[in-house]
Parts: C-alpha cells; structure tokens; sequence
C-alpha cells in the first residue's frame, strides 16, 4: 500500500506500479467511478475513451453496447464481479441475459383462490411463527401467514430458528413467492420469498413505488451464488431503459413485416420487461413475438453466413468431371452385391454433381450399415477417371486403416494405387507416401487427418471425401479444399442428424440421404441388462461362438489417454481370457495399440482366428466384421444413445441374427435406465439421434464444440426449429436476389454478419 500525497490543487501523481497494473501510460485516459462511496480507476474501452473535453457522460451516450456493464449506475466492482461469472461483461452481454421464466406480479390472489401447482404470488400476515417437530423427526420451521380469506403454511427444512423467529414476527405483512402445495386441506409453501411490508405501508403505494418488482409480469433470471435476483432486476431494468432504444434492427423491413416480427429493440425490452398485458403461459414457454423474434434474428444471420458459403461455393470453378464409366463399370461388377436402390440414387446425385462446372459440396447421411464405403469408392473412381487424385479422410487411425484395406482390395484388381497416411506412417515410408502425392504417381490417399496436414501436397486434388464428418468440424473442409484448387468435397455421415441440427451445421452443403439398408439385416435385438445377470451373459456369448459366431465386448473407456483405464479394460480382457473363456480365443484391441499391432488384432478377428474381441470404443465407426453377431456393451450408461447405436451398428451386419447386450453399471439412475431403454424399443437411428438430442442437448450430441455446432444465446434448435426453417427461407432468398449484400439495406447485415459468425464459419471469402 502506498500514500499519495495530494498537491494544493487536489492533483497526485500515481506511482509507475499503479499504471503498470492499471495497464496504462503517462497521456492515457483513465476512468474515475464512485460507486457506493468509493473510488474506482480503470482504463477505459477504447469505445469509451472521450473526444478531448468531452465528459464520461457523453462516452455514456455513444449507447455503445460493448461498454462494460460496470458503468451502470449501481454496478459496483462486487456485483461486477457476479455479473461477469454469469457470462456478463458487456452491455449487450446484459441485454441477452434472458429471463428463465417469469412471475405473474401484476395483482396478487387472495389466499382463497391459491392455486396448487403453480407459482403464486401473494400478500399476507404472519400469524404464527415456530420450530416444530415433523411426524418423521424432522425438525423444520413452520408459519402461518393469513388474509381475510385463508391462510397458508410456510415451511422451512434447514434453517436457523433463532435466527427464523426474530425474522418472522407475528403481525409482519409481506409479499410472498412459491409454489402452492395442497396437502389435505391445507395450503403449503416451502421455502417461499418474502418481500417485507414496511409497518404502516399500504399495498398499493409499495407496488407503486417499485415497479420494477411489482405490478406487472416480473422476470426471474438464472443466477449464481450472491447474485440477488432483484440486484440483477435493477441493472437489467437500467440496461433496458438506457440502451434498447440504440439498439438497431438490421433485419430488412420486408422481412420484418412477413414474418410479423417486432423491432430488436422491442423484442429485447419485451422479453426482460414484459407489456401489462403479455400472456403468461407464453412468456414461460418463450413463445411471446419478443422471444421469436430474438430467435429469428439469430438464426436469420447463421442462415445468411450459410447462403452465402452455399453461393461462393457454387459460384467458384470447380473440375468438371466426364463420366466414362472406365473404373466404375470394373468395380460394379467386381462387387459381391448389387448396389441398393438408394446408394444408386445418392450415386446419380453425386456424379449430378461432379460433372457441373462448380465444386460439389455435398453431404451424404445414412445410417449404420447402409453402404457409405462403396458409395465413397465409386465416388473416388470417377475422380480418378478424370486424372485426379482422391483424398479419403476417416476419423480415426482403425478406421482409416481398414477403409485403406477395403479400398486397396479393390482398387489392386483394378490397377489403381492407393496410399495409407496416418500418424502411425513414419521416416522413410512416410517421405516416400509425401513424395508420391506430390507427384500424382498415386491417385487415391486414404488417412486420418494427416491427409491434410500443411506437409501434404497434391499434385491435383480432384475430390476430398470426409467420413464421419460429425467428428470433424467446418475447419477440416475448409483445410481440405485448400488442399486443390476447388477440389468436389463429400462429407459422410452414419449420424442421422435430425433437420434442424443439420440445417445449422451443415446448412451450407446439398444433402442425400441413404435410407435403406442392403437387404436381409434383421434388427439387433437389443436387451439392458444388470451386474446379477453377467453369468447368463458370458452363457449367451459361449452359445453364440459354438455356433460358429464371434462377439464383441465393448469396454468404455471415457479418457483413451489415462493410464488406469486403459488397464481395466486390459486387465478385463486378461480375466475373460483366463477365467471366464479359457477355452476360447480372447483378443484385445484398443486406442493405445501400434498400427501394426491394430491391424494385426483386427485381421485375426476378421479372419475368424479369434472369437471374442475385447476392444475400447475405437471399434465404435465402420469396423466391418459380418460373422460378429453378439456385442456386450460394459457400462453402457457411460455411452450417448448414438454412440451405442454406432456400437451397436458393428453387429448386424451379415445375415444372422445378431444381439446386443446393454449391461448396466450398478448405479443406474432412473433416467440413466429410461434412456437405455430406448435402445431396446428402435433400431431406427433417426429416433434414437432424436431422443439423444432431446436428453443431452445439441453441443453434447456432437460431441464437441468443435463440431462447429453454434451456441445460440436465445434461440434453441430443439423448441425453435420451425423459426428456424423461416429463417432460413428468407435469408436464402435474400442472398439469391442480393448475392453481394450491396442493396443499401443489406450493407449493414454483412458488417453484423461478419461481427457474429465471420471466424466460425469461415466466412472471409464470401461476404
Ligand atoms: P456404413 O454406411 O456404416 O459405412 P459400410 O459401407 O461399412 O456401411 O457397409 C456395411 C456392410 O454392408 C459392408 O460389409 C458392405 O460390404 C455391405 N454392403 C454395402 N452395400 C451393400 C449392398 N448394396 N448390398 C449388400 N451389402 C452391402
Ligand atoms: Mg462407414
């Protein structure tokens, strides 16, 4: 601590400590707040910084929303310090803080007509207050509160009552919150908010006097630990006032008007502050205008990003390619099995696509099983048709490796070379691969994501193929077609992403879909099953394998890097080996593994040298082994639906019957078993991607950020996909009459455009 020493004048020079913790410099504005009587300096934003002479006041009055919320009146750095815990530091940051649900404050029900159930407000005297014993021992705090109509119980389970009784005195008045529980005859709250009365007060003159929580549909705002909710009220309702009315609405009056939505302004206003006369039923379920319109305004700018990318895409030179059939014909009839309807179908749409003068950008969905690899390589080959080369690119080391085999299998009959680059190729060989590339000697590069890595050049990159692309995000595309010049890019994905979810993260790419399975699957039938029945079964793998069959054993393993894992899942496959099935063959296949050692492990499984694979989730994505007919999953309530739908999709996929075994862990919870449960009623991915979405919300159902899935602030793609779709309408529309955004009503929503989504959508390029 230091002493500063003020001149005559009231000036003090600050010692250099101070400026260099401030972060500023001799000549440097600072900012000077008093605030519940003290002194706060602070550099300011440079949004903030004055014109020379001009006061803070009219900093203020810039309305800028990027100012921090701790200049508003009230905000001291305490509250601050909550606020900014909550996401809040800025005044827009404030202004998209919404309400979680709302509180009907406009007139209070007499006691008598309470309705259980719901969240009411009322005003009441306490009549009685003390600590009583409950029938089960419980000790718990009770009040009787009364009007001229009835009376309610409150009730308290933990608390002081020392410090209780002094609080609730007998003839106090109050305003009270909570939900209403009928037990017999008898009204209950537990554990309620109270507004206190002043003594002598009268009703009408407190909600007079503060409207900001009383007197109209309040707002009940999600908070964290010594954020009061009428602390947070107060600077919201400061917030509203002061900056809506700069807040700008950039959508074009036209679009407003069709879709009947309000000014931003007034949308933002009317979500944290509803009119007198809003609808409670639908602010609670966020359906007001106010709420639609903050959710079309924020779809309708991703959908702008999305048309945009759409239309650069379309509008660049792309490689068109002629259909010579050359390759193809040789592989269609090199195949052990006629094409289904659907994979011809998705065909056609694709070689639609590549003959076309501009780089196809298409995503093909279909679930588990549905014959994605032969649509890739028949892809590939009208590539290589043309002299150009084919990068395949699959998510993980396994995957990319027996994609390679298949490919190569094919490909060597037809004398076409095919290169395998994951990490797992080094020194020479890896040297050797890279040279190749660059020459174009070899036309078809399959890999992890190594195969676009800066060190990797083509000599002409034709067509990209992304698998399973839900594990990869709109980054690796954007890094694959700078790998050519305009290079066709496919994306694969088993994921059946329901419509609303593809529309935001694949929004920018033509979808086909594969909707049907090669004949003569039958569905995996599905049990849950629990720790007492583990004897059964290992009884039901053993049947299975005399029957010539062989079984998987899925162990979870949530971190493949940490060590203790990977040793149950190790020590596991040595007990099975040892003691459950010493007779039969037990192999262990897992993340860790050497290449070699991987491929080794799966070929002995393929070839039936092996009857049980025990193997971490790297077997989750297109391994193919046809006689596998039983998985046991271990722990299956550590897995989400899809990724045990994937799992399950490693069965099934020859003729046979095939199981799946879902044995949960012993501390299943309700929910946890509910969810499993949902497994054994569908084997239709599309329903079990639904619930998945509907159970553990959109970024976990991808996995990752990464997966390029946007966090919307308002907007939910599960309760908003209908909003959505308008959105996307109107914004596509925009951008087909006006692809540059130059119409002077336009020109402000690419500067926003780019404010809000021009780094996560790459969009650099094409606004
Ligand atoms: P996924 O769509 O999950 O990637 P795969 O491409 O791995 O599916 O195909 C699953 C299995 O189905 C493979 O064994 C493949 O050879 C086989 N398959 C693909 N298409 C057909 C078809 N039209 N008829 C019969 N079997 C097919
Ligand atoms: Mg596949």
């Amino acid at each position: 601590m230091t002493v500063v020493k003020l001149d005559s004048e009231g000036r003090c020079r600050l010692p250099a400590e101070a400026l260099e913790a401030l972060g500023v410099a001799p000549g440097d504005n600072l900012l000077l707040e008093v605030s519940d009587g003290k002194v706060v300096l602070s550099p300011p934003p440079p949004a903030l910084v004055p014109a020379p002479g001009a006061g803070l006041r009219s900093a203020i009055n810039l309305k800028n929303l990027e100012t921090p919320v701790r200049f508003i009146k009230g905000v001291g750095p305490k509250l601050a310090e909550l606020l900014a815990k909550k996401g809040i530091t800025t005044i827009e940051d404030a202004l998209y803080h919404l309400p979680a649900r709302y509180e009907d404050r406009r007139s209070f029900r007499r006691l008598a007509e309470l309705r259980p159930g719901s969240v009411e407000v009322f005003h009441a005297e306490v009549r009685s207050a003390g600590a009583v014993v409950s029938k089960g021992g419980r000790s718990l705090f009770e009040v009787t509160v009364a009007d001229d109509s009835g009376t309610v119980v409150l009730k308290w389970f933990h608390c002081n009552p020392r410090y209780m009784k002094g609080v609730w005195r007998t003839g106090r008045r109050g305003i009270f919150t909570g939900e209403i529980v009928r037990y017999g005859a008898r009204l209950e709250v537990h554990h309620p908010e109270v507004d206190w009365l002043a003594e002598g007060s009268d009703l009408a003159s407190v909600m007079a006097d503060d409207p900001v929580n009383f007197g109209r549909a309040v707002p009940v705002y999600p908070l964290t630990e010594g954020l009061q909710q009428k602390a947070l009220r107060k600077v919201l309702k400061e917030v509203v006032d002061g900056f809506t009315p700069a807040v700008e609405t950039l959508l074009p009056r036209a679009v407003l008007e069709r879709q009947s939505l309000m000014p931003l302004a007034e949308a933002l206003a009317g979500v944290h502050f509803p009119d007198d006369g809003a609808d409670m039923e639908l602010l609670n379920r966020r359906a007001t205008n106010a709420h639609r319109t903050l959710a079309f305004d924020e779809f309708f700018f991703l959908q702008l990003g999305l048309a945009l990318k759409r239309r650069g895409n379309s509008l660049e030179e792309g490689i068109p390619f002629a259909i010579t059939h050359k390759y193809t014909r040789l592989l269609l009839k090199a195949l052990p099995f006629p094409l289904t309807a659907a994979q011809k179908r998705v065909l056609t749409e694709i070689r639609q696509d590549l003959a076309a003068p501009h780089p196809m950008h298409r995503l093909v969905q279909g679930d588990v099983g549905s014959g994605k690899t032969v649509v890739a390589l028949l892809s590939a080959l009208l590539a290589v048709e043309n002299d150009c080369q084919v990068a395949i690119m699959a998510p993980t080391e396994l995957l990319a490796e027996q994609h390679y085999l298949t490919i190569h299998r094919y490909c060597e009959e037809l004398g076409i070379p095919v290169r395998l680059l994951t990490a797992g190729v080094k020194g020479k060989e890896r040297t050797a691969t890279l040279a190749a590339i660059a020459s174009g000697e070899v036309p078809i590069v399959v890999g992890t994501h190594a195969v676009i890595q800066d060190k990797v050049e083509f000599s002409r990159l034709g067509l990209g193929i992304i698998d399973e692309q839900h594990r990869f995000g709109v980054l690796q595309r954007g890094t694959m077609k700078k790998k050519g010049s305009n290079p066709h890019i496919l994306v694969m994905t088993a994921t059946p992403i329901p419509r609303t979810l593809a529309l935001t993260v694949f929004g920018d790419l033509s979808l086909s879909v594969i909707d049907e399975l090669p004949p003569g699957r039958s569905p995996v039938a599905t049990r849950v099953c629990f720790e007492a029945q583990r004897a059964q079964v290992y009884q039901l793998i053993r049947d299975e394998v005399k029957a010539g069959r062989q079984a998987y054993i899925v162990y979870p393993l949530v971190e493949e890097s940490e060590k203790s894992e990977l040793r149950a899942a190790t020590r596991m496959a040595e007990q099975l080996d040892a003691e459950i099935f010493p007779d039969l063959r037990v192999g262990l296949l897992h993340g860790r593994l050497k290449p070699e050692q991987k491929e080794a492990v799966m070929r002995s499984f393929k070839s039936g040298e092996m009857d049980i694979l025990v193997a971490t989730t790297v077997i989750e994505v297109g391994i193919d082994v046809p006689n596998a007919t039983v998985m046991v999953v271990e722990h299956a309530e550590r897995f989400g639906l899809s990724q045990l739908h994937q799992l399950r999709g490693r069965v099934g996929r020859g003729t046979g019957r095939s199981r799946c075994i879902l044995l949960a862990g012993a501390r299943l919870s309700d929910e946890g078993e509910r969810r499993l449960r949902v497994m054994e009623e569908t084997c239709d991915g599309f329903r079990i991607a639904e619930a998945d979405l509907e159970l553990r919300g959109p970024g976990d159902f991808l996995g990752t950020r990464q997966a390029g899935l946007p966090d919307f602030r308002v907007a939910s793609i599960l309760r908003d996909g209908r909003i959505m779709e308008d959105a996307r309408q109107e914004a596509f529309e925009l951008v087909e009459r006006d692809p540059l955004l130059l119409g002077g009503e336009h020109a402000p929503l690419r500067e926003e455009l780019m404010r809000r989504w021009g780094g996560r959508l790459e969009l650099a390029g094409v606004a």
